[in-house]
C-alpha cells in the first residue's frame, strides 16, 4: 500500500502537527516507530494526496484506521464519521484524563476511539507517563 508523497508535502503536514499524532497526540519524538502521512479520507474513497486531506499519524492510529472512514455505534444502523483533523477541533471531541484515558466528548469522538483503538491498555499507560512528565501536547480543559 505504499503511496507517494513529496517529502515537501510530508514535511509541510507533519510541520503543521507540531510533530505529534493528529489523532491520539502521541509525540513522534517519544515513539520507536516512524511516523505516517495519513490520507483522512483514503484515496480509496476519493481522497486526494493533498494538504487538506493529510495528516501526521502514528504508526498505530494509521494502522488502526487502514482505509476506514467511518464505523457504527451500539446498535445504530447509522454511520459514524470519524474525527477529522484537518476540519474538526480535537478538544470538541476529546479530552484526556490524567488517567491516561482519552473521553469522547461527541460521536465522531466515540467512532474515532473505538476503531483507532485509543484507548488500548498501552496506549493509555504511555499517555499517562507523557501526561506526568508534561510531555503531552493536549489541550486540558475542565469539562
Ligand atoms: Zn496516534
Amino acid at each position: 500500500m505504499s503511496r507517494y508523497i513529496p517529502e515537501v508535502l510530508r514535511d509541510l503536514v507533519a510541520q503543521r502537527a507540531k510533530f505529534c499524532c493528529e489523532y491520539c497526540c502521541l509525540p513522534a519524538d517519544r515513539s520507536f516507530f516512524a511516523f505516517h502521512i495519513d490520507h483522512v479520507v483514503s484515496m480509496k474513497h476519493g481522497g486526494e494526496t493533498a494538504a487538506d486531506n493529510l495528516a501526521f499519524a502514528c504508526s498505530i492510529c494509521n494502522l488502526n484506521k487502514g482505509s476506514d472512514v467511518a464505523t457504527f455505534l451500539d446498535d445504530n444502523d447509522q454511520s459514524v464519521r470519524f474525527y477529522n483533523p484537518r476540519r474538526d477541533l480535537w478538544r470538541e471531541h476529546f479530552r484526556a484524563e490524567l488517567t491516561g484515558l482519552l473521553i469522547a466528548k461527541t460521536d465522531i469522538g466515540r467512532a474515532t476511539i473505538k476503531i483507532l483503538n485509543l484507548n488500548h491498555p498501552d496506549s493509555i499507560i504511555e499517555r499517562r507517563e507523557l501526561i506526568r512528565l508534561g510531555l503531552l501536547m493536549i489541550e486540558q480543559d475542565s469539562n
